[in-house]
């Protein structure tokens, strides 16, 4: 898997949040039936993510996920997909999958967003799809001190 694509069922939706922070492309399966997501898996060349036995046996390609928790499932993932960043990567939009672009120059209504730090050059970026703006900032700050707890001692 050169460029890993996941479809992360209903149960685990936080971990799909934090695969698309990772850059990973990951469609969330909300409503979905078992069947829906074995063939837009199959279709699209996506990788599933469950904690289903049933559904992970009926997909193509699965991960089955074995913890609740979400330190866990990150571990989880990084085993079973070794491909997968461990890194904070600004490359897809955690709230819908869209793709990031730098973002330069304000638009629109966005409140609370630093535009003077971003002209002064903080790194942000724009969803294609949602429009919503992703900064290096606190958030992102406590994102990577979060995940290098939990790669600490995973790699020699
Ligand atoms: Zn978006």
């Amino acid at each position: 898997m050169a460029d890993p694509r996941f479809l992360a069922d209903e149960m685990v939706g936080r971990l799909a949040r934090w695969l698309r922070m990772l850059g990973a492309d990951t469609t969330y399966a909300r409503g979905w039936s078992d069947e829906q997501i074995a063939r837009v898996a199959r279709d699209e060349g996506r990788v599933v993510v469950t904690r289903d036995r049933g559904l992970a046996a009926r997909s193509e390609r699965a991960v089955l996920l074995t913890s609740p928790r979400l330190d866990e499932q990150m571990r989880e993932m990084w085993v079973a997909v070794p491909e997968l960043s461990h890194d904070l990567r600004f490359d897809r939009c955690t709230l819908c999958n869209g793709r990031l672009a730098p973002a330069t120059v304000p638009s629109g209504d966005q409140s609370g967003v630093p535009w003077d730090r971003i002209r002064a050059g903080l790194p942000a970026y724009r969803c294609a799809e949602c429009g919503h703006l992703f900064w290096e900032g606190t958030h992102t700050a406590q994102v990577r001190r979060r995940m290098s707890g939990w790669t600490e001692g995973s790699d020699a």
